[in-house]
């Protein structure tokens, strides 16, 4: 953002798919407002303990610490009222209610940095992001690199067998894959066939 004058409050969005890098992004904003001596407050879902409980983790191992937080709502009770800048990742963890949160803090004088996925594992748009993007004041959309072909990758492809909307994993279970190399179905179809041998080798009794 160019000028702001007085306690002007905003909302940017740093969206993508996973390995794009935007917990990368997000650390990047956090730590030049902590340069800036700014008041910064973090938080990331408990959902998401990948790498370290109470830190952002980056794929290329940038780190911040964060507070864990269940929901969008337990960031409002844990604002200080003092904090200028509050960063969170993994917004699509996080619940519709996180539009309205960042609504309130960034009307409170607040600016918000979102970071989080814009689509789920069959290219759909993964809320609360979409509904971020609209009410945000800026929106970076980062792309990361298809791993098939090399080109700019806006998807996340699952590579195991699940139709869970949410399942948490980095390294072997998603990758990055560009519109023309997407298999969105591969994941839902490869739980189907999982679905069909458990049948197989335990038939229900008739
Ligand atoms: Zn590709």
């Amino acid at each position: 953002m160019d000028i702001v004058k007085g306690n002007m409050g905003w909302i940017e969005v740093v969206c993508g798919p996973m390995f794009s890098g935007k917990s990368e992004e997000l650390i990047r904003r956090l730590r030049r407002a902590e340069i800036a001596r700014q008041r910064v407050q973090i938080f990331k879902p408990a959902l998401d303990q990948r790498y370290a409980e109470s830190e952002i983790v980056s794929h290329s191992d940038l780190r911040i610490p964060a507070d864990l937080v269940a929901s969008g709502a337990e960031i409002l009770d844990k604002i200080d009222a003092r904090t200028e800048v509050i960063g969170i990742d993994e917004a699509q963890f996080l619940g519709a209610e996180l539009v309205e949160v960042a609504q309130k803090l960034a009307d409170m004088g607040k600016r918000v940095i979102v970071a989080g996925l814009d689509t789920d594992y069959l290219g759909r748009p993964f809320e609360p992001v979409p509904l971020l993007m609209t009410v945000a004041e800026e929106v970076t959309k980062l792309l990361a690199i298809c791993v098939r072909c090399g080109n700019p990758a806006k998807h996340t492809q699952r590579l195991v067998a699940s139709e869970e909307r949410i399942l948490v994993g980095a390294g072997g279970m998603y990758e990055a894959r560009c519109r023309r190399c997407f298999e969105p179905l591969a994941a839902a179809a490869s739980a189907d066939k999982d679905k069909e041998k458990n049948r197989k080798a335990n038939p229900s009794p008739r």
